[in-house]
């Protein structure tokens, strides 16, 4: 076993995030806006994608290297031919101790059993309000929030019990339903994470003036449902915890604009077509694909992720500039969050 991977923060290389389709079946303003640049002749072509072999290379060098949680991004992730195929090679990769996968739940009703038998361990679900008007708005007018709860359901039937529920808030787009979604989570055995609405990617109008700072929640929701602190569960964990003082479960927030977590992040991040970054603003990537075609290509492999991470200096969120300057970065839907 080579020596743990750290970068020149001394941070180690512990989670990948693996974007397995970049399509996706919603236009969320904050990631694929309905009017930016993309269409359909933008998105990988299914020969572009990688294989479910190659996925499983990638992972398994990966957790030669220290990773030992895996979360299967995208675009919508569900969208991907020959997922629940993916999951079952990937579950049996050793090393993997968290397989987990993002979705934005609208296909969960017919796919949340074949994810479970597949032997994925855990779902966190995007869904950014419970008013139909404003999901219909943030998502550009495609699928309901009844769709997306009827997945929660499938999902907790299929055994997936507790889901992180993210939720990306906007000002004066859907802060003022963040109370409810509070009140119908708690006590769900769900975890409702609140994230600071961060300027990935290039189209989403980002400015600082649109941050609701997780604070401000805390303040908020403390007010109406005492909280407590709770300590991080691991390393790097993004989310601060909170627990409600009457038993009904806990809360997240995840401030990346007002307090950045990049001295601990552990993240790296491979796009559909085997680009490896090693942060979400990231503009440059480095192409693995030419080293997945063969189980020879094993230490080659390693060497190349090694030497990446081993020069890795992202801080990204310390160093953003608040007047909103940015430079081109690779869109999320193409990273995955
Ligand atoms: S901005 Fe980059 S370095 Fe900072 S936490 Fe996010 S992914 Fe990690």
């Amino acid at each position: 076993m080579l020596a743990p991977l750290a970068d020149v923060q001394a941070r180690p290389l512990r989670d990948l995030r693996i974007s397995v389709i970049d399509r996706c079946n919603f236009r969320c303003s904050y990631c694929m806006p309905k009017n930016a640049t993309h269409r359909n002749g933008n998105f990988l072509s299914r020969g572009s994608l990688l294989s479910n072999r190659e996925i499983e290379r990638l992972a398994s060098a990966f957790v030669g290297l220290g990773v030992s949680k895996i979360r299967l991004t995208g675009g919508e992730p569900l969208l991907r031919p020959g997922l629940t195929h993916l999951i079952e090679r990937l579950a049996s990769v050793s090393g993997v101790q968290d397989l987990a996968l993002i979705t934005n739940g609208i296909l969960l009703p017919q796919m949340a059993q074949d994810l479970a038998n597949a032997g994925l361990g855990r779902i966190t679900l995007s869904l950014d309000s419970l008013d139909e008007k404003v999901f219909a708005a943030i998502t550009g007018y495609r699928g309901t929030v009844a769709r997306v709860l009827e997945g929660i359901e499938a999902a907790k039937q299929a055994g997936f019990r507790q889901l992180k529920i993210n939720t990306v808030v906007q000002k004066g787009v859907n802060d003022h339903t963040v109370l409810d979604m509070v009140r119908y989570f708690r006590g769900s055995g769900h975890t409702l994470r609140l994230i600071e609405f961060m300027d990935v990617g290039n189209s989403n109008q980002w400015s600082f003036d649109h941050v609701v700072p997780g604070s401000k929640w805390l303040q908020r929701i403390h007010t109406r449902w005492p909280l407590r602190p709770l300590a991080s569960q691991y390393p790097g964990e993004t989310a601060r915890r909170y627990a409600f003082v009457d038993g009904a479960g806990e809360i997240g927030l995840i401030n990346s604009i007002t307090e950045p977590f990049c001295g601990q992040c552990s993240r790296a991040r491979v796009t559909a077509e085997g680009k490896y970054y090693t942060c979400l603003f990231s503009d440059q990537g480095v192409d693995l694909r030419p080293l997945l075609a063969s189980e020879h290509d094993r230490s080659a492999l390693q060497e190349r992720i090694r030497s990446c991470w081993s020069r890795r200096a992202d801080s990204y969120s310390l160093d953003r500039d608040s007047s909103g300057h940015t430079t081109p970065k690779v869109e999320m839907y193409r990273l995955g969050g």
